[in-house]
């Protein structure tokens, strides 16, 4: 399968893993759009949040998200964790990641 985020998970693509657990990768954003941007997937190919069925996956992605929050600080200072789905939410990667975001103050609502 050519997806992208598979490939950083099987290591044909490299990518400075900042945690890992045994359903869940993390690893820094290539375009951070924070002082702290990491992407937490599934080591799974799942799509997107529309194609998830076993939401079991989806508790060790979390898990390790809090993990990366607390390791980096952002536990203390405030944190997004955002899911883009689909078209009208700019969805790029066809492979869920949660981007966790933090280390600047941020706005709402999104743009
Ligand atoms: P989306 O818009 O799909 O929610 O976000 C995709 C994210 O993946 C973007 O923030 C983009 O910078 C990031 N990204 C795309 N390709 C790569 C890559 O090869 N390596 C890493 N580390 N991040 C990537
Ligand atoms: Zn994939």
């Amino acid at each position: 399968m050519d997806c992208i985020f598979c490939k950083i998970v099987a290591g044909e693509i490299p990518a400075k893993k900042v945690g890992e657990s045994a359903h869940a990768v993390a690893f820094p954003d290539i375009n951070p759009v924070a002082p702290q941007h990491v992407l937490v997937i599934p080591k799974r190919h799942i799509a997107s949040l529309n194609d998830v069925t076993d939401w079991s996956v989806m508790a060790h992605v979390y898990e390790l998200a809090g993990k990366v929050a607390r390791e980096t600080g952002i536990d203390k200072t405030g944190w997004r964790a955002v899911i883009n789905t689909g078209r009208d939410a700019n969805q790029l990667v066809h492979h869920i990641h949660l981007h966790v975001v933090g280390g600047r103050q941020m706005e709402w609502p999104p743009g």
